[in-house]
């Protein structure tokens, strides 16, 4: 058994790398994808995870299979194409420093895993199961996504879901809203940035969008993160806020993924589903995530920034950001 499976894209990240003695701008390599992160993120506090996802049979393929041996996350879910290329994303940095993404997937090996594809034994096996919606932009991933999700929680897991909206991956705002409100009607615990919150729902108050989600669809417990600001959480029952720790940021990238990590593990230790929790329970697992993401921001890069759960309560000790 799992704590944690997650499905869901896996790809190259090429971001900046300097400049080359020839004077050309460098690309370096990079293993990417959330909900790998996510399970990187969970590994590190020791927790036993497997991912299910599809790649090419080329060395980048090959590449991504090592870095999840290396990071202890279980490769048996890992599926091997002839037919596509691994996916790429190439990140380029503006003027000001904020950086956009230019995604090679026409389509990507990501996108054709189907259904039939997935290993049986990582649907029935896990605790949490955990899903984004980047999977979701074309078939048959998307089927297969919904599919594993469906399964998986018929079969007793917890479903977590962070929609992870990349405007340029779908072909309309309406598009992509369709996919997340499907992902939305199965997820139990479900985490976004306020920006997609308001994407979900219109409305741009906190407090009010929260309300909205919850009434709209089954979601259990809501999570948003608020950047340097921390986070909120909103049951049926019980809402608030918990402060993050003071941190210098370097590099931004997988810092939601190190807060869903870190999540995630509390509700594992925890054994009771997060949803039911107290109000004290439920700040201080939102104080730990924050902690978690909050470090992940330190270091450059996504899986090698995120934290161990001696850096997480060493942070944690210390006085929160003050509000
Ligand atoms: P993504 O990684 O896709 O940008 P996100 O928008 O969910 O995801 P953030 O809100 O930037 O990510 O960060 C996640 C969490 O990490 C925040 O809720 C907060 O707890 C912590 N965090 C992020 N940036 C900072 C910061 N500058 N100082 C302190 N904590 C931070």
């Amino acid at each position: 058994t799992y704590d944690a499976v997650a499905i869901g894209e896996f790809l190259i990240d090429f971001t900046p790398g300097g400049i080359s003695p020839a004077g050309n701008p460098l690309f370096e390599r990079n293993a990417g994808g959330a909900p790998v992160n996510v399970l990187a993120a969970l590994a590190r506090l020791s927790k036993r995870t497997a991912f299910i996802g599809k790649v090419g049979n080329d060395p980048f393929g090959h590449f991504l299979q090592d870095t999840l041996r290396q990071e202890g996350i279980d490769d048996k879910g890992l599926v091997f194409t002839d037919h596509a290329h691994t996916t790429m994303a190439f990140v380029h940095l503006g003027e000001g420093g904020e950086r956009s993404f230019h995604f090679c997937r026409q389509p990507g090996a990501d996108e054709g895993l189907a259904f039939e594809e997935i290993d049986p034994s990582l649907l029935g096996s896990a605790k949490v199961f955990h899903f984004g919606s980047v999977s979701m932009t074309s078939e048959p991933s998307r089927g297969a996504t919904l599919s594993a999700v469906r399964e998986a929680k018929a079969r007793g897991a917890w479903i977590t879901f962070d929609p992870n909206w990349r405007p340029a991956l779908w072909q309309d705002n309406q598009h992509a809203k369709k996919a997340m409100e499907e992902g939305l009607e199965e997820a139990d615990v479900v985490k976004v940035s306020e920006e997609e919150l308001f994407f979900l729902t219109g409305r741009s108050e906190l407090e009010a969008g929260a309300e909205e989600l919850l009434e709209r669809f089954p979601v259990k417990l809501l999570l948003v993160t608020l950047g340097a600001e921390g986070s909120y959480y909103r049951t049926r029952k019980i809402g608030g806020r918990a402060a993050s720790y003071p941190v210098v940021p370097v590099d931004t990238t997988a810092a939601g993924d190190g807060f869903m990590g870190a999540f995630i593990g509390t509700m594992l230790e925890n054994g009771r589903p997060a949803w039911e929790w107290a109000d004290g329970e439920l700040r201080k697992a939102l104080a730990y995530a924050n902690a978690g993401g909050a470090l992940a921001t330190t270091r450059l890069g996504a899986i090698a920034s995120l934290a161990s759960h001696e850096e997480i309560e060493e942070l944690v000790k210390g006085a929160p950001v003050t509000e």
